[in-house]
């Protein structure tokens, strides 16, 4: 079976960013669709204008509640902005452990901006595998090169590969890459 995965723009994107993470998750995942539809904008109660970020798990329930009806087995949700939990201050995505939703915020990926696009484009996919994988059923993983490791800063990010590592890959099957 083909496993149907959306790749939601929210709000306005980098150029090419939408077609890239097309392209490479799709070398990742085998036997699975990604679809780009037209980007939709993030509501305005998402945001909390006295800290000027985005709450994640208000952007996750907004979709959840717009996607009811649609068939894709996950949705990866791709902003461009800052965002926040109840528990951490920022983070580079979130996930519905398990389910199916999940988004990455591509804002603060940008950091280290004169070492290049690339690493903004490796950085973007990383997250979006490791936020996938969660979906999937996917914890932490102590494995620092493993893409399920915990990115706290983005040298974690950067150190870690797109890819799973043996034991991740023995968890979660043929789902997966
Ligand atoms: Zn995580
Ligand atoms: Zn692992």
């Amino acid at each position: 079976m083909t496993t149907q995965i959306l790749l939601q723009p929210l709000g306005h994107l980098p150029e090419n960013i939408m077609q890239h993470l097309q392209k490479t998750l799709a070398e990742l995942f085998p036997n699975t669709t990604f679809d780009v539809p037209a980007p939709i904008e993030i509501p305005k109660h998402c945001y909390n204008k006295s800290r000027n970020q985005y709450l994640s798990p208000e952007i996750i329930n907004w979709i959840d509640q717009n996607c009811k009806q649609t068939h894709y087995h996950k949705i990866l949700g791709v902003a461009n902005v800052n965002a926040y939990t109840g528990r951490l201050n920022f983070v580079f995505g979130e996930a519905q452990f398990g389910r199916r939703i999940c988004v990455i915020y591509i804002a603060r990926l940008k950091e280290v901006f004169a070492e290049g696009e690339s690493l903004f484009l490796q950085r973007t996919i990383k997250e979006a595998v490791h936020e996938l994988g969660h979906t999937f059923g996917l914890q932490h993983c102590q494995n620092t090169v493993c893409v399920m490791y915990f990115s706290n800063t983005l040298a974690d990010t950067d150190q870690k590969a797109a890819e799973l590592c043996g034991g991740c890959k023995l968890k979660v099957g043929r789902n997966f890459s």
